[in-house]
C-alpha cells in the first residue's frame, strides 16, 4: 500500500456519522503525544463533555496513580476529573472488588497499585500460607525474595490463583527504548510453578472496558472505544464488542491497517481525533477539516 498517497490515504479514512453514548480513548498517541495535546483533541473532548457524553481515558500502565494522568491532562489544557481516568490500577481494584472480595492478595507492584489495595481496604499479606491471589504486575522492586513468595503461595501451598494488571510484554520508551514490563514478572511465575495466569485486565481483555464503563449505565456494545495501537485499543474494542476506531497519529500506520485481519479491523479509521465528531456537526460547530492544526 502506497499510504505516502494522500489520495490512497483518503480512500482508507472512515468516520462515524452518528455520536456514541460513551467515548473510551487510549492517552498516548491518541489525545497526546509527550508533552502536547494532539490536534482536535481539546475541541473533541470539551464538546462531548458539553453535550453531557461521558469519556473515559485508558492505559495499561499501573506504575501512574490515575491523578497523576488527570494532572498531565489538565496541564496541557485539558482539565480532566481524576474520575475520567481508568488504568490498570483502576481495573485491578475494581476486578478483585467485584470478583475476590475478601480474599488475601499478594501484590507484585509498584506504589500506586499498592496504595489503591489500601485505600479499597484489600486484604494483603506476604504470607504464602494465607496468600489466595498473586497479582503480578509492572513492579520495578521485583527481585528474588517476591518470586519465592509466589513460588510457595502457588507452588507449595496450591491454594493462590494467578493473575495480571495487564499482557505488555515492554513499556516503550522514547529513542526507540523500553524496559522490561509485567510480562517478564508473569513469565518468571509462571516458569518455575508451571501454574498460569487467570486474567489480566489491561488492554486488550474485553474485562477493562467493562471495568472501564463500571460507573456508567453504558454496555461496551454500545461505546467507541478509540486508540492509536491497532493490536491493543483497536483489539479491546473487537473483543468487547464496542465501535473500534484508528486514530493514524501514533503507533499504527496503514500498513499495519492492511495487514489486519477483517475480523480485528477497526470500525473507523481518522486522521485526527476530531473526526469522531460526525461531519455534520462539525459543519455546524464551524470546525474546519483545512484549518491548520488547531487543537
Ligand atoms: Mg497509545
Amino acid at each position: 500500500m502506497r499510504s505516502e498517497d494522500p489520495t490512497d490515504r483518503a480512500a482508507h479514512l472512515r468516520e462515524p456519522d452518528r455520536l456514541y453514548p460513551a467515548y473510551v480513548f487510549d492517552l498516548d498517541g491518541t489525545i497526546y503525544l509527550g508533552e502536547g495535546l494532539l490536534p482536535g483533541a481539546e475541541r473533541l473532548i470539551t464538546e462531548l463533555r458539553r453535550r453531557g457524553i461521558p469519556v473515559r481515558f485508558l492505559s495499561n500502565n499501573p506504575t501512574k496513580d490515575p491523578e497523576q494522568y488527570a494532572e498531565k491532562l489538565t496541564r496541557l489544557g485539558l482539565p480532566t476529573p481524576v474520575g475520567d481516568i481508568v488504568n490498570t490500577v483502576v481495573t485491578m481494584t475494581r476486578w478483585l472488588l467485584e470478583h475476590a472480595p475478601g480474599q488475601v492478595v499478594f501484590p507484585l507492584g509498584d506504589p500506586p497499585l499498592i496504595r489503591a489495595f489500601e485505600r479499597a481496604g484489600i486484604p494483603m499479606s506476604e504470607d504464602p500460607a494465607e496468600i489466595d491471589l498473586v497479582v503480578a504486575s509492572y513492579d520495578h522492586g521485583f527481585d528474588y525474595r517476591k518470586l519465592q513468595i509466589a513460588f510457595d503461595a502457588l507452588w507449595f501451598h496450591r491454594r493462590a490463583r494467578l493473575i495480571a494488571t495487564h499482557p505488555d510484554r515492554f513499556c516503550p520508551f522514547p529513542g526507540g527504548r523500553g524496559e522490561p514490563d509485567v510480562a517478564a514478572v508473569v513469565a518468571a511465575i509462571e516458569a518455575c510453578t508451571g501454574v498460569r495466569c487467570e486474567q489480566h485486565v489491561g488492554k486488550p481483555d474485553p474485562a477493562m472496558l467493562s471495568l472501564a464503563l463500571a460507573d456508567l449505565d453504558v454496555d461496551p456494545a454500545e461505546a467507541v472505544m478509540t486508540g492509536d495501537r491497532l493490536a491493543t485499543d483497536v483489539r479491546l474494542a473487537r473483543n468487547a464488542g464496542a465501535a473500534g476506531a484508528l486514530v493514524l497519529t501514533g503507533d499504527s500506520d496503514l500498513d499495519d491497517l492492511a495487514a489486519t485481519a477483517p475480523e480485528h479491523a477497526p470500525h473507523y479509521v481518522l486522521d485526527r481525533i476530531d473526526q469522531l465528531m460526525p461531519r455534520r456537526l462539525r459543519e455546524e460547530l464551524g470546525w474546519d477539516d483545512d484549518a491548520p492544526s488547531p487543537t
